[in-house]
């Protein structure tokens, strides 16, 4: 195939890649341009834990939960808490159209493509404790067979053969600068070759030119990621309602995920929309073993971690592990330190430490069964039991004085008390003897073991975390941990781009996480997880439909 194609897609990451399939299933060329090497197809999906927002799905109803499309549309709009009058337009067409997906064909449209899931579901977001409020009412969070590579891979392998029938080229190390734009409409992009790059996958590559590089089509697809990967970006857009932008962050993201697209979009005639919304993690460990430059890796917690602040606080209800992202986001900020602590024990660690990335659980990513079975056995999973031992937020010791100890000498000023931490652990310990508490916390956790699915992976059972034979005592110094991008470019429900004035701009489409995950803010200011991929998938798609009828 010649660079003569009917569309260009901007990024060819997930939501480049679902696209791309959907345009060639109608038999349109297309022409994928990509700043990364080959290497890097996929992007950051690849990395990803593979999490699926699903409702009253087959795994759902197996396990006993009761879930609807009523249930999951007052979960979403009580987490999105949309109240913007033109922002918000098209994110609350979008929503309901993503809910229903959910509820819809979602689940059959990736499993005809080989997709399978495990029979577990997670609960993520288990909100702020009001039924109209942030969370979801039940588990959602349906992982991967395969986690995030297997996603990619039933879109890739599309892509791959369509490819061999010479429907698609992709144009790697070539970095768009420029959309080409001709009478009003968009036909085509301009910008800088790279020169090549031999670096492994998620590996920062350089941006030095050999040469440029222009390409017409009858419409372009930006599908080029958000701006996790670019602090100067996320401070620049920081919402202020959170408290002051933090210093620091680790980085949760590849740095390809610069936000350059979404800038060059804009100058062009594109609007963007609801760009102080973000979805950054407040359980950021540094990664021992980084691939990207000040590499997080999130933990995804179960509900037992005891959370102090800096200062050796507890965090206030309901700000338990796993509960409200943003909301104790908000604490920590307001708490002017940067930084909280988890303070648990072996039996916790053991069953309620998940960490986020594909690479971090090789059994489910490689589809390894004999290693699947290792969790079960005594002992926290391989990945996790790397970072206990040598992760540098990470403090292990057999009584409390020596953790607590251990903690202030990790930190720039000594500033936990041990008593006050005793007191704060005793008087915990002491909740737990009984099936109910006053703890707010203690009956979170009973209430999780009602889920059987939890009580037997997830949720360990409620006992003293200061009892030696629970031990050894694990601290954990959390960091913030950039992620993802709720606003970007506002997008109609067919993906085309919407231009400062409400119209159409002609010729432009935009999906996944540079729209937003669709419309330019599908989320809200919240999400529920696992709502991500979803978006991509739900986005990408709707713009290569759309071109598909209407090319
Ligand atoms: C560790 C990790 C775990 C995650 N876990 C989950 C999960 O369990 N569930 C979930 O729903 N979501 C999860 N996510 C989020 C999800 O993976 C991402 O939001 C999603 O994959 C974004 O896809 P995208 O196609 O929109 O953008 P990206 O994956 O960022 O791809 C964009 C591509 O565009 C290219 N590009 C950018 N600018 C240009 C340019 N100017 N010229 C040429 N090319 C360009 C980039 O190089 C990149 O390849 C996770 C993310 C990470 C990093």
């Amino acid at each position: 195939m010649s660079e003569q194609a009917d569309v260009i897609v901007v990024g060819a990451g997930l939501a480049g890649l679902v696209a791309t399939y959907e345009l060639t299933r109608a038999g349109r060329k297309v022409l994928v341009v990509e700043q990364e090497n080959a290497a890097n197809l996929g992007a950051q999906a690849f990395w990803s834990l593979g999490g699926l927002f699903l409702v009253n799905s087959p795994e759902q109803r197996r396990l006993g939960i009761k879930d609807s499309l009523e249930l999951a549309m007052q979960d979403w709009m009580g987490t999105a808490g949309f109240d913007r009058e033109r922002e918000d337009h098209w994110p609350r067409q979008w929503a309901k159209a993503y809910v229903e997906f959910a509820a819809g064909d979602k689940r059959q449209y990736l499993h005809d493509l080989g997709l399978r899931l495990m029979p577990n579901v997670g609960w993520a977001e288990r909100g702020r404790g009001m039924a109209l409020g942030h969370g979801n009412s039940v588990p959602r969070f349906h992982l991967t067979w395969g986690t995030g590579p297997g996603v990619v891979d039933v879109f890739l392998t599309k892509v791959i053969a369509a490819q061999k029938r010479g429907l698609v080229t992709f144009k790697h190390r070539h970095q768009v600068d420029q959309l080409v734009v001709t009478d009003g409409a968009v036909t085509g992009v301009r910008g800088t070759v790279l020169e090549p790059s031999s670096d492994l996958r998620g590996v920062k590559s350089s941006r030095t030119p050999i040469g440029e590089f222009e390409f017409a089509a009858q419409a372009v697809v930006v599908t080029s990621g958000g701006i996790g990967g670019n602090y100067e970006l996320v401070k620049k857009n920081w919402p202020e309602r959170l408290g002051k932008a933090p210093k620091h962050m680790l980085t949760g993201v590849p740095a390809h995920v610069d936000g350059r697209m979404l800038e060059i979009t804009e100058s062009a005639g594109g609007n963007i929309v609801n760009r102080d919304r973000m979805w950054h993690y407040t359980e950021g460990i540094q990664n021992w073993n980084p691939i990207w430059p000040n590499h997080g890796i999130r933990i995804i917690p179960g509900p037992s971690s005891m959370w102090f602040d800096a200062t050796g606080k507890r965090l206030p209800v309901p700000n338990f592990p796993g509960f409200d992202t943003m909301g104790t986001f908000k604490y920590i900020l307001d708490s002017g330190h940067e930084y909280t602590w988890f303070i648990l024990d072996q039996k916790i660690i053991e069953k309620e430490f998940a960490l986020s990335g594909s690479e971090q659980n090789p059994d489910f990513t490689n589809r390894d069964f004999k290693l699947l079975l290792e969790r079960i056995k005594k002992g926290a999973p391989g990945p996790v039991e790397a970072f206990k031992q040598k992760g540098a937020d990470f403090v292990v010791r057999n009584n409390l004085r020596d953790l607590v100890d251990g903690m202030n000498a990790l930190t720039d000023e000594p500033l936990l008390d041990y008593e006050d931490i005793e007191r704060e652990m005793i008087a915990r310990d002491r909740e737990v003897d009984n099936k109910y508490s006053k703890d707010f916390q203690v009956t979170a956790i009973h209430g999780a073991r009602n889920l059987l699915a939890d009580k037997i992976v997830r949720v360990v059972a409620p006992h003293k975390i200061l009892d030696s034979k629970n031990g050894p005592l694990i601290a954990v110094r959390l960091h913030l941990l950039t992620r993802k991008t709720l606003g970007g470019l506002e997008t109609n429900l067919d993906s085309q781009v919407i231009k400062a004035d409400g119209s159409v701009f002609d010729g432009l489409y935009a999906a996944g996480e540079v729209a937003g995950f669709g419309g330019g803010g599908v989320h809200g200011y919240s999400a529920l997880e696992g709502t991500f991929l979803g978006g991509c998938i739900f986005s990408g798609r709707a713009a290569g439909r759309a071109l598909a009828r209407d090319l």
